[in-house]
């Protein structure tokens, strides 16, 4: 392959595709805001610790990196809620235990993925190289080296923007006419807090589980990490206006922040006894979904993973979804060699519908995980839809399911998943046990409203 590819940003997508592109024989060249991660001591930014799934698991079997990656993943076979009083309930992700999601360190995930592209000597990573914008036409863009503020372009026949939510590559094509963009903040920001691991470096809670405390408005998270520990993470809102004394804002003294701790979190706090500390010295993260179109400019340019569509981590598939984006694009290689125009052209009809609904999916989850998952009728329908997966396994698959163990078009999951709510929100209308569930009713709904899943 004698194209010759810049790859902007060595962060998860842009890591894994250069891989891709290696192994297809292309020169890539892979430009890096940061420094290499793997000799300095710098954080990932965001997420210390992140939910790989079906998707992402597929693209890193494609490029024969997933047994390493297992080996430093814990998987997790649901959430186990916690309550107010500290009571934990396990509710399952899958049918058994051969479906799981899986916890694993975002930088050692990058790290390896560097590793793997740099054992290809087709592929070089210049790190410290912040990349200011390109030009489209002539398919040069423009570099700012961060460590002797030196300016310099690099003209080439690809580019691709793996360049996260904030893109630089994206904020030139906003400059272009009948560019599409939207960006939308939740009210809500987050912050990174650490259960340690226990003295002999156990851990302290059920260690194969996303750990949820859902509080209505708000909610915190844990996901296990190797060592013993867990990276937890609370969404809080950001104003009083909205979360009252559960917000942001009015959290502003150590007194305050340790009664709300004490009061919403009781049984974590007493696992973290540097809370406090730990919301005060962490910083805030905010959360973004980010539309727009096209992803792509003639056969010169393209836009993937957050860049092109940035989504709310409540589903755990920012990343899958960007690893998915590598999947299709792949293959478009495979199919059109060095057509760049078609393959970017199908690429981004292919890819647009289903990251619209993912980040549709990802914003629904939200309200799912910091209330819903509480409520005894939404354990009910979570029984109901089990058993109706059981008895219609072809045609009632949960939405969990579809998106997180299956690798149909997320549009496909959206859809039907909106269909089967409504059977689930009938069926639980005037029930409130398992026992007196309508079977022959949820029958006709099922039959009547839905065709095989096509896997
Ligand atoms: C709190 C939180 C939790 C999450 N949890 C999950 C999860 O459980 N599962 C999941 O699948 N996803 C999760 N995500 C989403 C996931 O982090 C992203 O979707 C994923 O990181 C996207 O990868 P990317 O490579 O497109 O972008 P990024 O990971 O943001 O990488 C972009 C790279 O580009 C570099 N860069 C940026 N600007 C420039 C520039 N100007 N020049 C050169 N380089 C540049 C950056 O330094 C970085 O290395 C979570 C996100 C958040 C915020």
């Amino acid at each position: 392959m004698e194209n010759k590819i810049t790859i902007i940003g060595a962060g998860l997508a842009g890591s894994l595709l250069s891989v891709y592109f290696a192994q297809k024989g292309f020169e890539v060249n892979v430009y890096e805001r940061r420094p290499d991660m793997r000799k300095s001591n710098i954080s990932g930014g965001k997420s210390i610790n992140l939910a790989l799934s079906n998707r992402g698991i597929h693209a890193l079997k494609e490029v024969g990196l997933y047994d390493e990656i297992k080996k430093i993943s814990i998987p997790m076979y649901g959430r186990m809620i916690h309550s107010l009083k500290g009571k934990t309930m396990f509710q399952r992700y899958g049918k058994d235990d051969t479906e799981y999601i899986n916890a694993v360190s975002r930088a050692e995930l990058n790290k390896k993925l560097m590793d793997l592209a740099e054992q290809n000597d087709k592929v070089k990573i210049h790190f410290d190289n912040r990349c200011l914008g390109m030009d489209f036409n002539n398919g040069t863009s423009l570099f700012h080296n961060e460590n002797d503020g030196s300016g310099f372009t690099v003209k080439s026949d690809v580019t691709i923007a793996t360049d996260g939510a904030t893109s630089p590559v994206r904020m030139e094509m906003l400059k272009m006419p009948r560019f599409n963009f939207s960006q939308d903040y939740e009210n809500y920001g987050y912050k990174e807090l650490t259960i340690p691991a226990g003295a002999d470096g156990s851990y302290q809670m059920e260690k194969n589980a996303l750990h949820i405390w859902p509080r209505g408005s708000f909610m915190l998270i844990a996901l296990p990490n190797l060592d013993g520990s867990y990276t937890c993470t609370l969404f809080l809102a950001y104003d009083i206006s909205l979360g009252g004394e559960n917000s942001l804002e009015y959290l502003d003294t150590p007194y305050k922040v340790k009664t709300f701790f004490n009061k919403n979190f009781g049984d974590a706090t007493a696992l973290m006894p540097d809370a406090v500390e730990q919301f005060f010295s962490n910083p805030t993260g905010s959360l973004i979904t980010i539309k727009c179109f096209p992803w792509c400019v003639g056969g010169k340019a393209a836009l993937l993973g957050d860049s092109a569509h940035a989504i709310v981590p409540f589903f755990g598939q920012g990343m899958n979804a960007a690893f998915e984006d590598c999947i299709f694009l792949s293959g478009l290689v495979d199919k059109y060699k060095t057509d760049w125009k078609r393959i970017f052209d199908e690429y981004q009809m292919l890819r647009k519908p289903n990251a619209d609904a993912i980040a549709d999916l990802a914003k629904e989850n939200f309200i799912e995980m910091r209330d819903l998952v509480a409520h005894p009728r939404f354990q009910l329908k979570k029984k109901i839809e089990a058993e109706l997966y059981k008895l219609y396994p072809h045609k009632f698959v949960p939405k969990y399911t579809m998106v997180t163990f299956m690798r149909i078009p997320y549009s496909v999951a959206l859809y039907r998943g909106k269909l089967q709510d409504k059977i689930l929100d009938e069926l639980t209308e005037h029930v409130t046990d398992f026992e007196n569930v309508d079977w022959k009713k949820a029958s006709d709904l099922i039959n009547n409203t839905h065709t095989e899943l096509k896997v």
